[in-house]
């Protein structure tokens, strides 16, 4: 018996030997008791038998930062370094203006989003989860069940006392120690263990440069183009036409300091060595930022004690500290200059920036085509233009990654949707979520934005042994 229920020759035998030993009344009573709990029993079943056979996607929700700007360095930074064994960063709370903060509202976004996402779990809620669908497509969804983790607990709302010991370890997205000098993880060495197919991160940031405002995905370069970038360094690339003629040319300044080409130096350099180049193209020694795919714990983490090797700095080896005779070998390495890592970041349905770039437009599509349902449209809620450089996170994980600003806390539109429409942008982040996964073809509407509402095509990240990208993640090669 597969299902919750019983034969009807058992039935008679139950009811015949309940009839020996209880009245009418009695018997009837206990037979209505058995029937309702083997409902339940079924119910239990149907979600635990229709779980192997509908499609499950795990998704993980980081609503940005959540800790506090708090100093000193030494106590409450992050980016923890087991070499010099000192925090490399401050922690950034996140952007605030006016009463409003980023980590505070963010996370009341992503807290909506898993809500309406678990309504996918069982067979009952699905239909609620349609509903919401409906607002924007005609067709009828396919059931797929998505398992939606937030990456962080709840933002710390006041300042702690002075007893408080490190309010930033949970909120910390890369591993660190504790005070008894164990290693505890971060929230990236966190994400990787859930094992996710796609990550959403949700920010927003105080202003920016005209051109950039509007809602950006924030994606990573290709390697190829990180490679190209270490040979100019290395002087056997004397040409800048691969980055001048390149989609990834569009390079993000941090600041007028430098030209875009320089921005891209300077970040090639740390991306390889950990170490910055200035604008003469000459290595900072004393501006070491660490090796970041060390500072997780991951597949790809080199083996224990590398920080005895590291520290020596051998040249021709991925820990060398001149540029001109840093060789990316290894398994991190490889897996950057892997194909798959190439789907992520390269080519793909928007020309360029791979899946990451398609996943962060295609939720932001579908964030714009929701305030335009609910009847808010404005000319300044549009698809704002990528930043692209080499950010930790979308590098750090293997899940297909949107990494999202959602607009600027000095932008009094911004201010009014992060505010009044949080319900809205919850609802177009979840639709383009199951559009990602499932397909979802938007109704037609004459909006300008309309999403592509083609799924991703994640089979080309499995594997040959039956495993995919996704979950090998955080285990241990063997
Ligand atoms: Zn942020």
């Amino acid at each position: 018996m597969k299902r919750g229920g019983i034969p009807p020759f058992h039935l008679a035998v139950l009811i015949s030997v309940l009839q020996k030993m209880l009245n009418f009344k009695q018997t009837i009573s206990v037979l209505f008791i058995i029937l309702f709990l083997l409902s339940f029993i079924k119910e239990i079943n149907e979600i635990r038998y229709s779980s192997n056979e509908i499609p499950v996607y795990r998704v993980v929700i980081d609503p940005g930062h959540g800790g506090l700007s708090l100093l000193p360095r030494s106590r409450h930074g992050d980016r923890y370094d087991s070499i010099s064994e000192k925090y490399l960063s401050n922690y950034y709370a996140g952007a605030k203006y006016r009463g409003i903060e980023e980590r505070i509202f963010v996370y009341s976004i992503a807290e909506k989003v898993t809500d309406i996402l678990n309504l996918t779990l069982t067979e009952k809620n699905f239909n609620s989860f349609k509903t919401v669908l409906k607002k924007f497509s005609t067709d009828e969804p396919d059931r797929i069940i998505i398992k939606t983790f937030l990456s962080r607990g709840k933002s710390i709302e006041k300042s702690c006392s002075r007893d408080c010991e490190d309010p930033n370890a949970e909120f910390r997205l890369y591993d660190y120690v504790d005070k008894y000098r164990k290693r505890k993880e971060g929230r990236i060495s966190f994400i990787n263990k859930l094992n996710p197919h796609l990550l959403v991160s949700l920010h927003c940031d105080l202003q920016a440069p005209v051109y950039y405002r509007g809602m950006n995905p924030v994606i990573v370069a290709p390697y190829s183009l990180m490679a190209r970038g270490l040979d100019y360094l290395k002087g056997s690339e004397k040409g800048r036409d691969f980055f001048f003629k390149s989609l990834y040319r569009d390079w993000f300044p941090e600041s007028v300091r430098r030209t875009g080409f320089k921005w891209f130096l300077k970040d090639t350099s740390v991306y390889f060595s950990g170490y910055p180049v200035g604008n003469n193209l000459k290595i900072q020694k004393n501006r070491f930022s660490g090796y970041r795919y060390n500072m997780v714990n991951w597949r790809y983490k080199d083996p224990e004690k590398w920080e005895i090797t590291a520290v020596k700095h051998p040249q021709n080896t991925r820990y060398s500290d001149d540029i001109r005779r840093f060789n990316p070998e290894g398994d991190f390495w490889d897996r950057e200059k892997s194909v798959y890592e190439s789907y992520r970041r390269d080519g793909g349905i928007e020309g360029f920036g791979g899946d990451n770039l398609y996943a962060c437009s295609e939720i932001i599509r579908y964030i714009l085509f929701s305030l335009y349902l609910s009847g808010d449209d404005h000319k300044k809620q549009k698809p704002g233009k990528p930043y692209i450089s080499v950010w930790s996170l979308p590098i750090l994980v293997n899940a297909v990654t949107a990494y999202i600003e959602l607009g600027y806390l000095k932008n009094k539109r911004d201010r009014y949707l992060f505010i009044k429409k949080q319900d809205e942008i919850a609802e177009g982040i979840a639709a383009g979520i199951y559009s990602l996964f499932s397909g979802l073809k938007p109704v037609e509407k004459n909006f300008q934005y309309l999403p592509k509402g083609k799924k991703l095509d994640l089979d080309k990240y499995d594997l040959n042994d039956g495993k995919s990208y996704f979950n090998i993640v955080s285990s241990i090669p063997e």
